[in-house]
């Protein structure tokens, strides 16, 4: 169950509400599954190999998908029709009437202060270990951008002051 079934439940929380005596298997879900992640599971490996691009964007802008992610090789469950929306991306996001920060590298701009507190977030909570012992090489991509932002903004910061 540990390395199958615990990764089929959407966290819908349906169980909570309907279970009479208020139990929550979606919750114990969510449990088992940060121990199998902090674990690092040979088969929550496996699992979580696909994601490593949502990963990397998520963990260095906050943004789970940006337009350029949107190609047939990157999710190829997604269909055919994928290839044919990515061409004229960069006119297709400057079209769209209210303002996503005019990229296609990301969702919606992200400042690099919230970057940072984002950092900050994954540094005091662990998240940054677990995703060592999950994936080294991924762990090593993502370190790269997460310190070149914090030198950044320390270079921002002193100047300030
Ligand atoms: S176990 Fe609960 S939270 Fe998970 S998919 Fe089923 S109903 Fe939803």
């Amino acid at each position: 169950m540990m390395h199958e079934y615990i990764w089929a439940c959407s966290q819908c929380f349906t169980c909570w509400i309907r279970c009479p005596f208020v139990n929550n298997p979606g919750g114990l879900v969510a449990i088992m599954r940060e121990v199998a992640v902090r674990n690092a599971f040979e088969a929550t490996k496996d699992l979580l190999k696909p994601y490593g691009r949502v990963l990397l964007k998520v963990m260095t802008t906050g943004n789970q998908l940006s337009a350029d992610m949107l190609q047939p090789d990157f999710f190829p469950d997604w269909g055919p029709k994928m290839a044919d929306n990515m061409e004229n991306l960069r006119a297709k996001r400057l079209a769209i009437p209210f303002d996503v920060g005019k990229s296609v590298k990301t969702a919606w701009e992200v400042s690099l202060e919230t970057a940072i507190e984002m950092y900050t977030i994954w540094r005091e909570t662990g998240i940054f270990e677990m995703l060592e012992k999950l994936d080294p090489n991924l762990y090593n991509v993502i370190m790269d951008i997460v310190e070149e932002n914090e030198e950044r903004y320390e270079e921002l910061y002193e100047e300030e002051e």
